[in-house]
C-alpha cells in the first residue's frame, strides 16, 4: 500500500492533536490525552487519486533523542507546524522548527505548510493574519489560517499539502 507520512509539529498546545482528529474523524474534542495515540491513518481522495495517509503527532517533542528524531524525520515526506493565533510564544517558535526539519532532511527546501490554528477565538487573537503570512511567504510555504474547532481549512491545509509532496 503506498503511504504518504506527515508529521505535525509545533508547540503544545497549539492544537496539534486537535486538528489531526479533526481531519480523521470530523471530531472537535477539548481534551485529548497525548498517550492514547500519537499515529493516526486516514483515506483522502485528492484530483481523482486515493491516497492513504499516515500523519505522526508525537508529543514530548523536546524530549526526544535525536536518534528517534532522525528515523521519525526521515520517513516524514511533508510537514504541518502550527502556531495557534492566540498564542504569540508559539508563533515565535515557528523558526526554530522550520531550522530543525532543515537540519534533519539536509536541505534547504521541503514540502511544508505553515497554519495558524484556533481561528474561532478571534477575542483572542495576538497574531493578525498578515503576520502568519509574511512569515510563510518569507519562508517560502503555503499559509492557512484553521480551526480546529469549527472545521475551518483543515482538509484544505492537507490538501495543499499533499500536492506540494507530489511536486517535490
Ligand atoms: P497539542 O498539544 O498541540 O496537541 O494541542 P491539543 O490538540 O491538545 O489542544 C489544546 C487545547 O486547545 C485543547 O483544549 C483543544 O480543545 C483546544 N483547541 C485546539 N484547537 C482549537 C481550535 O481551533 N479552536 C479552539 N477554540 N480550541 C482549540
Ligand atoms: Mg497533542
Amino acid at each position: 500500500m503506498n503511504l504518504t507520512t506527515i508529521s505535525i509539529i509545533g508547540n503544545g498546545g497549539v492544537g496539534k492533536s486537535t486538528f489531526t482528529i479533526q481531519l480523521c474523524y470530523s471530531q472537535f474534542i477539548e481534551y485529548y490525552d497525548p498517550t492514547i495515540e500519537d499515529s493516526f491513518r486516514k483515506q483522502i481522495e485528492i484530483d481523482n487519486e486515493t491516497l492513504n495517509i499516515e500523519i505522526l503527532d508525537y508529543h514530548y517533542y523536546d524530549e526526544w533523542n535525536n536518534r528517534i528524531k532522525q528515523k521519525i524525520y526521515e520517513k516524514t515526506q511533508g510537514f504541518i507546524v502550527v502556531y495557534s493565533i492566540n498564542d504569540k510564544y508559539s508563533f515565535n517558535e515557528l523558526e526554530n522548527y522550520l531550522n530543525e526539519i532543515y537540519k534533519y532532511k539536509k536541505v534547504n527546501d521541503f514540502p511544508i505548510i505553515i497554519i495558524g490554528n484556533k481561528n474561532d477565538l478571534e477575542d483572542e487573537r495576538q497574531i493578525s493574519k498578515e503576520e502568519g503570512n509574511e512569515f510563510a511567504i518569507k519562508n517560502g510555504c503555503p499559509f492557512y489560517e484553521t480551526s480546529a474547532k469549527t472545521r475551518y481549512n483543515i482538509e484544505e491545509t492537507v490538501f495543499t499539502l499533499l500536492r506540494e509532496i507530489r511536486k517535490y
